[in-house]
């Protein structure tokens, strides 16, 4: 154990010298028995005390009637009693100075209020205690390290030990990955069901296991972030030294309450959680099974340098499918130059192919595979390798396996197989001891695998992110026309107070005003100076263009007074009392959609995307967790697939991408300001060509709270938190 474990405070969790099991049972299929066999079946290297009121011994072990009874000093406490007992049991325990709990007993805070109560009443003991917990509702802890070797589970399955880290979130599901695991011969180093985590986090371990050699990587299931500030910042770290990948489930922005802006209803999908996890380096995985794809290849395979991918295959058809798979996740198929492809045809039969994927066919040899392997891996051009083998008769594919595990581990690139008679591969695993390249069934499965190396590649290299850059703001006068909204019990704003709010943060608008009847208007449209647009004022009306309630490129006197008539024609269609027409100037530019959405987990949502009103059937969107980096409104733009449109297709000239990035500043540190602001949204806002201006045209804002300033709030993700 190094120095910084040692000295951490979760140390007695998970390098106990003594474990007492209170609620220890005799009668087998208990989990207060199955605790107490699976310490002493893994081999705990310290005492285990089982403590029971009614019963002698446990397992041949002296048993206690409490834990003030056992005569030696106890690290940690596995809690199994019924829920009524275990307030009670927490006391003693820190009577006596244990210093870690698992609190395996259900029925808190995940049963309703008086759980809830109950849970409350636990945490408090916990902390007035000093003692650190896991759990309440949980299935237990496991660390596989020698000096240790502790397996605090009542899971049915032996883990392995290893080098992956473990996080559920829940139990179920953990004993689950337990049995798989096994069966993919996946070991662990440490491994934790964190059930209701009322006191020790996923985030609490996330740190602590940054610090542990033994873990290599760590995966998590999650149902909710905790803190997702905290876990952003951790995360961010933590990937700098090892992959982390997580399985989330769950939706998260609530759809329902939606309906007033674009971006709600776009923001109705876990697209937050992507963010988030895209945002801290995070690699997420589809489900369970994809996760651990992508675990094996990281427990075994060094970093490819490129998204460069080599097939090597003696069937066709399943390279074909292995290339199709690699290219559709956005790995490249790498280009074999002329002495690669030279050296290749030396060695292989006149029918191969030695284009990639690189086609032995069904007579290649355990040699052959070797040889045409090493051209592969030396070739400069190729990052990573994938070996596809569709088991002939003649051949026995372990050995197949063994080979090309042997030559794999001369190079410094990822080497993953598909081999579709993988399973009779594992079954002859557990009688022999080899190490192998990871295999896979399907080639989907190996792509995958190799996708998760390469990106996380990329992520790790990607440079430490610029902070957001300062900004001017009229802090107060927006201030003052939020509250006097609020005051007026009116959370939709006006458009004229939107307008006016995002104005003072320096988001510029086109020349306008409002004029009421026909004389006022036309004078208005020459004051702001043709061509113009004119747009229906009316209480209540959210859509304009719904009631075809804007006139667009409006020229001359004559036109403004047909446009007039016309909007108060079709608003009196509408059945909408028409207070006035807001004259503004024509803009010209790219029409995009910038917004703010809250969502009930993370908080504030930056979202940016293509505008107008194509942005609900496209849902060309990105989204961004606040705080955000420079870089990742930087990302953020760029990575909407219509990008090319900003950059200019076709010849159009490409737009000013820095106006855009600033207004997206402007947003995000509008909403950081007013934590009460629930939505913004300007759409569209009209991106000028390079050295054109840029304007928001048609803003919204929502107030969810009272539009309080919080002063000196960092843009940036805070460093310390609780
Ligand atoms: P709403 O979204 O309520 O229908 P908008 O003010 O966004 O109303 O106007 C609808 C559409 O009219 C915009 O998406 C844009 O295409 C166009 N438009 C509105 N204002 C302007 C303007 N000042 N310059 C150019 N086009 C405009
Ligand atoms: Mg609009």
């Amino acid at each position: 154990m190094n120095r910084a474990l040692q000295d951490h405070e979760l140390r007695p969790l998970f390098y106990p010298r003594s474990i007492a099991v209170i609620g220890a049972s005799r009668q087998r299929g208990k989990i207060g028995y199955e605790i107490v066999r699976n310490l002493l079946d893994f081999g705990f290297q310290g005492k285990v005390f089982p403590v029971n009121p009614t019963a002698d011994v446990v397992h041949s072990i002296k048993a206690y009637p409490t834990v003030l009874d056992v005569p030696d000093p106890v690290d940690l406490a596995v809690i199994v009693v019924p829920k009524e007992q275990v307030l009670a049991v927490v006391d003693q325990c820190g009577r006596k100075g244990v210093q870690g709990l698992v609190v395996i007993t259900a029925g808190f805070r995940e049963t309703g209020p008086e759980g809830a109560e109950r849970e409350r009443q636990l945490v408090q003991r916990v902390r007035q205690y000093g003692m650190r917990m896991i759990g309440p509702n949980c299935m237990g802890i496991i660390n596989t390290d020698p000096s240790v070797s502790m397996n605090a589970t009542f899971a049915y399955e032996r883990p392995l030990p290893g080098s992956m880290g473990f996080i559920s979130q829940s139990g179920a599901l953990g004993a689950a990955i337990l049995s798989l695991s096994r069966h993919l011969n996946l070991g662990f180093s440490m491994f934790a069901s964190i059930g209701n985590k009322a006191n020790v986090s996923s985030n609490d371990l996330l740190e602590y296991w940054d610090q542990d050699e033994r873990t290599k990587v760590i995966l998590l299931y999650l149902e909710d972030f905790g803190n997702p500030r905290r876990f952003t910042e951790i995360a961010r770290r933590v990937m700098r030294r090892k992959p982390v990948i997580a399985v989330k489930s769950g939706r998260t922005l609530a759809g329902s309450r939606a309906a007033l802006s674009h971006t709600g209803s776009v923001a109705g999908t876990d697209m937050a959680v992507d963010a988030l996890l895209e945002q801290c380096g995070v690699i997420r995985a589809l489900s369970i099974g994809d996760m651990f794809d992508m675990a094996m290849a990281f427990v075994s395979q060094p970093l490819p340098r490129g998204p460069r991918v080599a097939i090597l295959t003696n069937a066709g058809g399943p390279g074909i499918l292995a290339a199709d798979a690699c290219v559709s996740l956005g790995l490249t198929m790498a280009e074999l130059s002329a002495p690669t492809k030279a050296a290749l045809r030396s060695l292989l039969p006149r029918e191969a192919s030695v284009e990639n994927p690189v086609d032995m066919i069904a007579s290649a040899t355990t040699e052959m595979y070797g040889r045409a392997m090493r051209v592969l891996l030396e070739a400069e051009t190729v990052d990573s390798l994938m070996v596809v083998n569709v088991p002939p008769i003649m051949q026995d594919p372990f050995q197949v396996a063994v080979e090309i595990s042997q030559i794999a581990q001369a190079y410094d690139k990822p080497v993953v197989g598909c081999f579709m008679g993988v399973e009779a591969i594992f079954r002859e695993l557990q009688r022999r001891e080899v190490e192998l390249i990871p295999l896979y069934p399907f080639p989907e499965s190996a792509a995958r695998a190799l996708w998760g190396l390469t990106r996380y590649a990329e992520l790790r290299g990607r440079p430490e992110r610029a902070l957001l850059p300062a900004i001017r703001a009229d802090v107060v006068g927006a201030e003052a026309i939020l509250e006097a909204a609020w005051q007026a019990g009116r959370t939709v704003l006006a458009p004229a107070e939107a307008q006016a709010v995002l104005s003072c943060y320096g988001i510029a608008f086109p020349p306008g005003r409002t004029a009421q009847g026909l004389e006022a208007v036309v004078l208005a449209c020459r004051e702001v100076g043709y061509p113009v647009v004119l747009k229906m004022v009316a209480p209540g009306l959210i859509h304009k263009s719904d009631v075809g309630g804007v006139i667009v490129d409006v020229r001359n006197d004559g036109e403004a007074v047909d446009a007039y008539m016309e909007l108060v024609r079709r608003a009196e269609r509408a059945g909408l009392a028409l207070e006035g027409v807001y004259v503004q100037a024509m803009a010209r530019g790219v029409e995009v959609i910038l917004g703010v959405a809250t969502d009930p987990m993370f908080g504030h949502v930056l979202m940016f995307g293509l505008g107008g009103i194509y942005t609900e059937v496209l849902r060309d969107v990105a989204f961004r967790v606040l705080p955000v980096y420079l870089d990742d409104i930087r990302e953020m733009i760029r990575s909407i697939r219509t990008y090319p449109i900003l950059t200019g297709v076709r010849g159009g000239r490409p737009v000013d991408l820095v106006a855009l990035e600033d207004a997206l500043v402007r947003l995000a540190r509008l909403v950081t300001d007013f934590p009460g602001i629930r939505e913004v949204e300007i759409n569209p806002f009209l991106v000028g060509s390079v050295g054109e201006p840029s304007w928001a045209v048609d803003a919204r804002l929502i107030l969810g709270n009272a539009p309080r300033v919080v002063v000196g709030k960092p843009l940036e993700p805070e460093m310390t938190m609780a």
